[in-house]
């Protein structure tokens, strides 16, 4: 089961995957996610994916709910989860201070080349979930994640 906005990474390592538990009074399963983006149109096309893989499995009558709180941000992204978007050629989100404390702009390194000589070229790439930038290094264009 994979974003299917971001192929290569699956629920889990995207954090959207909140439990699998068996409801003990009806045996049915239920699965428990948590949307990325707010409208992120990714997140019917899961629930249909995730819904397919239990029936699969045996579980025709699985049941997937939607959690909103705590809300999903990039921080759940995990660090394999990074790792597959870098070498997919996206460039992941960056990390995000919830302390107060006020962060540095980081720049975006280039998911090519490694780069930190990048500049955004604009806040939508390929999907509204990504911006689309571009590397003075190897100038290859490139999205990131957006950071939530
Ligand atoms: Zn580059």
């Amino acid at each position: 089961m994979v974003d299917p906005e971001i192929r290569v990474v699956t629920i889990a390592d995207l954090g959207i995957l909140r439990a699998v538990e068996e409801d003990p009074v009806t045996g049915r399963v239920v699965v428990t996610i948590t949307p990325t983006y707010t409208g992120c149109p990714a997140m019917d096309v899961i629930r249909a994916d995730i819904r397919r893989a239990l029936a699969a499995a045996g579980h025709p009558d699985a049941e997937v709910r939607t959690v909103h709180s705590p809300a999903w941000s990039t921080d759940w992204i995990t660090d394999a989860g990074r790792a597959k978007l870098a070498a997919a050629g996206t460039a992941p989100p960056a990390p995000v201070r919830r302390d107060g404390v006020v962060p540095l702009t980081l720049s975006v390194r280039c998911p090519r080349c490694g780069s930190p000589e990048t500049e955004q070229l604009s806040r939508f790439g390929s999907t509204a979930c990504k911006a689309l930038w571009r590397c003075r290094a190897c100038s290859e264009p490139f999205d990131q994640v957006k950071t939530l």
